[in-house]
């Protein structure tokens, strides 16, 4: 797949400050946030979106839920609550062709859609 801005910050190219890292995924504070805590949970691996997912990324997938549950509890959405979102290709508007999964929270969100 074509490089992304997030393969590049995931590379270590770029420098950003981390919310979090581990072996399989960084996190970082979204560009243009649509929520008081808006973070963007990027595996290292490139991988185009959700539907590029292989058998063999059963641990990568979990790590990055795995991931999305750490950052949100570190960022306090714990009681509050938080919703995690996956685009993928045109009708989803994904706009970054390299993985990576939403964790929104700190207001009430709309309805999906
Ligand atoms: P998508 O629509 O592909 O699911 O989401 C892409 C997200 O990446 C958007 O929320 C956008 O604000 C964010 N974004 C785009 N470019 C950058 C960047 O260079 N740095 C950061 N931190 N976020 C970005």
């Amino acid at each position: 797949m074509e490089d992304t801005i997030f393969g590049k910050i995931s590379r270590g190219e770029i420098p950003v400050e981390k919310v979090y890292e581990d072996e399989f995924v960084v996190a970082i504070q979204d560009l243009a946030p649509q929520a008081p805590v808006h973070i963007l949970v990027i595996p290292k691996k490139p991988l185009r979106n959700v539907l590029a997912l292989q058998p063999e990324d059963r641990e990568l997938a979990g790590a990055v839920l795995l991931a999305c549950g750490e950052v949100a509890r570190k960022m306090g959405l714990e009681a509050s609550g938080v919703r995690i979102v996956l685009n993928a290709e045109g009708d989803a508007g994904q706009t970054v062709f390299h993985l990576h999964a939403h964790v929104l929270g700190g207001r009430r969100l709309g309805t999906m859609g």
